[in-house]
């Protein structure tokens, strides 16, 4: 189980053990609790962000304008203090939760080449507000697809695979399971420096229980098929997010339909390089999709391995 997955359980659980209690034995109340109120788990949430010193002061954040539609609510540019940042906004308590992990795994994570949380807003009627630095450029993926290869040259497309490496290497070294690694979930600063976000999905292996909603072109077949993250899973991710970057931004097995790509891979099928690829980024890809997961490169060598390219400018 990866680090974070243990501090955003603790948060979900810090739901008040009293409400706990009253589920199973009524003890005195009229009736039995159904079903823990939801508000509790937001304001054990709000308290334990406190205390942490991760709470904002909503009165200092001006809402601007909606920059993005995420998987739980809009994100929105704002300006808190006098700096532009952005805002993952959501005003249903019951997805709130969702976000409360979400935000207690950034608390820990700190990177240059990681979206920074910059801190926390729970309001009393349950809105959450997770702030983080504003990511100019937008995501990698959009980034890619708008200037294409006659804008960016192989020393931009090599840097994106170095800044993801080395934030992949930073959460690999702190035990940590991204799960949802792809070239839509790197976001471009101002100053081309790319950066993982969206931590949506990481929980705990045994909480995703819907294989249907996992991201098959970007997911390995040991987590496909037993649910099996680890960082090696986030390594085939990340063979797939090269080949994103190295095609400007393509959909990942062009004309398979989705349903055969699981099957076909698992019978050892690998994309083609993408045009124009350096053989040595493409054998680099090849290694993290392979089947054998132990097999697979760590992010250090790999980080290792595109530094050397890039010393050598072995990707002209
Ligand atoms: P997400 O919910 O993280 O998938 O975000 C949805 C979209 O909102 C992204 O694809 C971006 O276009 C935008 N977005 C998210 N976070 C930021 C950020 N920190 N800075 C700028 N845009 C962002």
């Amino acid at each position: 189980m990866c680090g974070g997955g243990v501090f955003s359980l603790r948060v979900i659980n810090a739901l008040n053990p009293l409400s706990q209690h009253y589920t199973k034995d009524a003890d005195g109340l009229c009736t039995r609790l159904i079903k823990p109120k939801l508000m509790e788990g937001t304001v054990a949430a709000q308290d334990e962000f406190s205390r942490s010193g991760w709470a904002l002061n909503r009165k200092e954040l001006k809402l601007l304008q909606t920059i993005g539609k995420g998987e739980f609510g809009d994100v929105m540019v704002g300006d808190y203090r006098g700096n532009k940042v952005a805002v993952k906004c959501i005003k249903n308590d019951a997805t709130a939760q969702a976000f409360i992990a979400e935000a207690s795994v950034m608390t820990q994570l700190r990177h240059n080449n990681l979206v920074q949380l910059l801190g926390v807003i729970v309001e009393e009627r349950g809105s959450l507000y997770i702030v983080t630095e504003y990511m100019a450029k937008g995501s990698l993926v959009d980034y890619l697809r708008s200037r294409g290869r006659t804008v960016l040259g192989g020393d931009c497309l090599l840097k994106f695979s170095l800044d993801v490496c080395e934030a992949m290497e930073y959460l690999e070294n702190n035990n940590f399971v991204h799960r949802d690694l792809a070239a839509r979930n790197v976001l471009v600063s101002d100053d081309n420096i790319a950066k993982v976000s969206d931590f949506g999905l990481t929980k705990e292996a045994s909480s995703i229980q819907d294989t249907g909603k996992l991201p098959v072109k970007w997911t390995s077949p040991e987590a496909i098929r037993e649910k099996r993250f680890s960082t090696k899973s986030d390594v085939w991710s990340y063979g797939i997010l090269l080949w994103e970057i190295y095609s400007f931004g393509r959909v990942p097995y062009p004309r398979i339909p989705l349903k055969e790509v699981v099957p076909r891979v698992e019978k050892g099928y690998k994309m083609d390089a993408p045009d124009g690829c350096p053989p040595v980024v493409y054998d680099l890809m090849k290694q993290c999709w392979t089947l054998d997961s132990v097999v697979r490169p760590s992010f250090h060598m790999l980080r290792d391995k595109l530094q050397h390219i890039r010393a050598k400018e072995l990707y002209l």
